[in-house]
């Protein structure tokens, strides 16, 4: 039978790599707690027009990014390509976001996007992202940028570079775009053909090309700094204030833009050294219309998202160490495993990581066994130990044999006790 392969772009998470996805998301998750923010979870799909009207229409994502299928009812479904647009959207239903009344929301689960797959780039990856709205003062920028830095730190980033910019709002931002739109249509002959067609469409992305040649006419082309109004370069300049309060290395990057439509002022990005092409780790903004645009009332808005997968790659020479099981359970013949199963339910009852093998293997290779799977213990149950009424625990740390009495369901508890005492840390439920 010809095998089944799992889809381009979309990848399995096995173990060793889903005890990194855990350690970390136990980071993150402790970071966002100390921040005092509330966990949210949304639907992978949404009504396609939630992220057709939040992202914009000319936005890559939408434009050819986007999983989008019809239900069998006719509804135009997608699978989310971001988490903003349904965390906006979801607040508002929950009655989250409202006047008067500020949601610190964060939520992680997996995005779709159909890019063209390469290192740290993938169509289904993940997110850990934040969101403030109801916020539309700088320290609440402020806030959720060192909030992105001190989750990297926590997955051990403290190296990443974190990039700021303003992009400017509705009163200054038009003008900008048109001055962009002139520059690029000056040197239209040296852009690509995809920047060709976002002059007049979103002039911004024309400064997010890789291209040699646009990057190259890019680099003299109008900056935002120059054409943003007072209220918006006094909100940066505050931000940039109370982010070196905060002790929270960055540098402006005056062509840093964001690739969807709803950003308005502060937007910043983490980028790795070590991730090659794709080398941005997080990055967010603020989105002052969308909840409006969302039908919801003018609430401002500011977040944030992580891409898991690459904070991986970027943490992979880190010496992460998988938990190992800390006792191995031998039955050496079937008559052992009774007795076996009991004592290995008990140890697992207690919260220790547990190995149960299966009956009838020589101690040889049984302590191979165990040896490979670095446990501390081996717990040895044959003839000799079911007559005895004692199990042999075999310390691999020490190289030290026990014999401890294999009664642990009623009235000797010897063997687990001892194993507590020599060091099995086993769980909090015991
Ligand atoms: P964005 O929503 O595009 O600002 O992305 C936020 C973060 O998600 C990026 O900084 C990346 O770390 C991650 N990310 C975005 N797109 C992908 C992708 N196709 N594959 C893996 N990670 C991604």
């Amino acid at each position: 039978m010809k095998t089944i392969h799992g889809v381009k772009g979309f990848h399995d998470v096995v173990p060793q790599q889903s005890e990194r996805f855990t350690d970390i998301e136990g980071r993150l998750r402790a970071v966002l707690a100390a921040y005092n923010y509330g966990e949210i979870r949304t639907p992978i799909a949404e009504r396609t027009e939630l992220f057709a009207r939040s992202l914009g229409e000319t936005t890559d994502i939408v434009e050819k990014e986007m999983y989008t299928f019809d239900d069998r009812d006719g509804t135009s479904l997608t699978l989310r390509p971001e988490g903003t647009a349904a965390v906006v959207r979801a607040a508002l239903e929950a009655g989250l976001a409202q006047r008067e009344q500020v949601a610190k929301l964060w939520y992680l689960g997996p995005m779709f996007r159909r890019e063209r797959p390469q290192k740290g780039r993938l169509r289904q990856f993940h997110q850990v992202g934040a969101e403030v709205i109801g916020r539309d003062d700088p320290l609440a920028d402020a806030e959720v940028v060192t909030l992105l830095v001190d989750c990297l730190r926590a997955c051990g980033l403290e190296a990443a570079e974190l990039l700021i910019n303003s992009l400017g709002d509705a009163a200054c931002r038009p003008a900008y775009r048109a001055a962009l739109a002139a520059y690029g249509r000056a040197h239209v002959d040296v852009l690509c053909a995809n920047c060709r067609q976002r002059l007049d469409r979103n002039p911004l992305r024309l400064l997010d090309c890789k291209e040699e040649g646009c990057r190259r006419v890019m680099a003299d082309a109008p900056l935002v700094r120059d054409h943003l109004c007072d209220p918006c370069r006094a909100h940066f300049a505050e931000v940039e204030r109370l982010l070196r309060a905060a002790e929270v290395p960055f540098r402006v990057e005056p062509r840093l833009v964001r690739g969807l439509d709803y950003y308005v002022r502060t937007a910043f990005e983490v980028l790795a050294g070590n991730l090659g092409a794709q080398n941005a780790v997080g990055g967010g903004g603020r989105y002052d219309g969308l909840v409006a645009e969302l039908g919801g009332p003018p609430l401002a808005g500011i977040g944030f998202a992580i891409g898991l997968e690459r904070v991986l790659l970027a943490t992979a020479a880190s010496g992460f160490q998988p938990p190992a099981p800390e006792v191995d359970v031998i039955p050496l013949s079937t008559a052992a495993t009774a007795a076996a199963v009991r004592l290995t339910r008990r140890l697992r009852d207690l919260g220790m990581r547990c190995e149960l093998e299966a009956a009838g293997r020589s101690v040889k290779s049984a302590m191979r066994r165990a040896d490979k799977l670095a446990v501390r213990f081996a717990v040895l149950i044959g003839e000799d130990e079911l007559r005895a009424g004692r199990a042999t625990v075999r310390d691999l740390r020490r190289q030290a044999d026990h014999r401890l009495a294999l009664a642990v369901d009623d009235d000797g508890p010897e063997l687990v006790e001892t194993l507590r005492t020599l060091g099995v840390a086993g769980g909090s439920h015991g």
